[in-house]
This record gives structure tokens, C-alpha cells and sequence, in this order.
């Protein structure tokens, strides 16, 4: 395979990506996958859907777990709604996780990703934070039984803090989807110096911009279309090459309300993609 094949986010039904239509009519040849809604994780819809993506000539590269109740409204919302570490929906979503591990394993699909919440700070609550290494133990355990890995989405914790976590967890098959955009959207660090140090976890990536917030970690940054964030996207790839990272560049646009721009959008990032590839991998 040829490094850095382009991606894109994409949905069925649930989720921000897009249409497998729309990456097909873009010609990209990866997709990472939002998981369907639970009564379309069935046997025949597997088979359906491979099917498409075989006629489509599109690779499933990941596919990520989301659940009811998640809302990205605003920071301390998202903190109290998203991932396994809300504990009274835990046991639920954890559930869900395991069987979400399954209907890839359908796909023939080997990564399962997820963003795993707010991980509280060792230091200051650390019942919850051995909770959320347990349940973490437990995912990656189903996923290895499944030979699959488990991809944590990053944004949420800062480099160290994620790397602490990776340490504590002690799992082979636990690895990293590097987000830069979440590093800004969220406040939580500069993201070429944590992908630097995340480097040797990192095995697949979202391609994403954005601008920091006036007060980060406080308030969101905001999204914008690839190239006219804070990233600096031809210093992102330059350092995805120096840490040897050769994997899928997954473009996400989170603006599904918004499908012609979200479309025109991606068609431009995907240009910016592949000019900066030839200026760097050349
Ligand atoms: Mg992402």
C-alpha cells in the first residue's frame, strides 16, 4: 500500500461523516466509519454494506463507537455525556462497545476507535481514573480476542496525560487516533509538540483544522475547513513523516448539517492533501 492514502470520515446513519456516495464521487479510496445505529448492526446489513464498499472500491481502515446521550454542545457537556467514563451509562455503552468490536469484525475491519470521555486525573480522583483503566482493559481485551486493536481518539487530555493512561492500561493493542484539532478545540496542548511525544502510539489520524478559543479548555475552538485553522497542516504532515507514520489520512469535516459545504469543503482539503504529500513524501 502506498503511504498516506486519503481519507474520509463517513456514516451510514449515525454520526458527522459523510455518505459513501459522496467519498466515492471525491474518489477517495479509505473511509474510518461511524458505527450504525443498533438496529442496522445485523449479519445482512454487514454483508450489504461490505458489498457497497466493494463495488465503490473503498477500504474500511477503522471503525469508530458513539452512543445515545452524547453531546458535543459545549465543553463541560461534553465532559458529562461523552465515552465509558460517564459511569451511569457505563455498563451500557461498554456493552454496546463490545458488540460495536463485533459488527467490525464483520466488516473484516481490525481498528475500533472510540472517544473514551474526559479520563479523570490520576492524581486528584483516582478510583475514577483505575474505573476507566478497567473498562478500558476490558474493550481492548474483547478487540484482541477479536484481533483487532483499540484506537483512542485524542483531545480530550493532554499529551502527557494520555501517555500516563496508555502506561497505566498496559494493553498491546491499545494505540492512538491522532486528532490536531481536537489538541486546539479542546485547549489541551500545542498539537505538533503531543504528536511528537504520542509519536510511537499513533496508528491512524483525522485530518482536521481549527482556531484556539479566546479562553481554551473553557470554551470550544472552532472548526474550520482544512488548511485555514491552527494546525499548520504542512507541519503536521512533516512530522507524521519524521515519526514514521505511514497510515490513512482521514479527513474529518464535522458539518453534516451543512452536506454541499461539507462536500466542497472536503473535495478542497483533499487537494491540499495530496500537494503537500508530493512536496513531502518526494
Ligand atoms: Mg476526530
Amino acid at each position: 500500500m502506498d503511504p498516506w492514502p486519503i481519507g474520509v470520515f463517513a456514516s451510514i446513519d449515525a454520526g458527522l461523516g459523510v455518505q459513501l456516495d459522496v467519498a466515492h464521487g471525491l474518489k477517495v479510496p479509505t473511509i474510518h466509519l461511524h458505527a450504525p445505529a443498533p438496529n442496522t448492526r445485523t449479519a445482512a446489513h454487514a454483508d450489504q454494506f461490505l458489498q457497497k464498499l466493494d463495488r465503490l472500491g473503498i477500504r474500511l481502515t477503522a471503525v469508530f463507537g458513539g452512543f445515545d446521550g452524547e453531546s458535543y454542545a459545549d465543553i463541560p457537556t461534553t465532559q458529562r455525556t461523552v465515552g465509558l467514563v460517564p459511569r451511569e451509562s457505563r455498563a451500557e455503552r461498554t456493552r454496546e462497545m463490545l458488540e460495536i468490536a463485533d459488527f467490525a469484525r464483520r466488516l473484516g475491519c481490525d481498528v475500533v476507535a472510540l472517544h473514551l470521555g474526559f479520563i479523570p486525573h490520576r492524581s486528584t480522583d483516582r478510583k475514577s481514573f483505575e474505573e476507566v483503566v478497567d473498562v478500558t482493559r476490558r474493550v481492548c481485551d474483547h478487540c484482541a480476542a477479536n484481533q483487532q486493536r483499540l484506537h483512542l481518539e485524542t483531545g480530550q487530555e493532554t499529551a502527557d496525560e494520555l501517555l500516563d493512561f496508555l502506561q497505566r492500561t498496559q494493553r498491546d493493542n491499545l494505540f492512538v487516533n491522532f486528532d490536531p484539532a481536537n489538541m486546539i478545540l479542546y485547549g489541551t496542548g500545542n498539537p505538533i509538540e503531543a504528536l511528537r511525544k504520542v509519536g510511537p502510539h499513533v496508528r491512524s489520524v483525522h485530518c482536521k483544522d481549527g482556531t484556539w478559543a479566546a479562553r481554551p479548555g473553557v470554551e470550544w475552538g472552532r472548526e474550520t475547513p482544512l488548511g485555514e485553522g491552527d494546525v499548520g497542516f504542512e507541519n503536521f504532515l512533516r512530522t507524521l513523516h519524521e515519526i514514521g507514520y505511514q497510515g490513512p489520512l482521514t479527513i474529518e469535516r464535522e458539518i453534516a448539517a451543512e452536506p454541499e459545504r461539507q462536500k466542497s469543503d472536503i473535495g478542497a482539503a483533499i487537494e491540499l492533501l495530496n500537494r503537500l504529500k508530493s512536496r513531502i513524501l518526494t
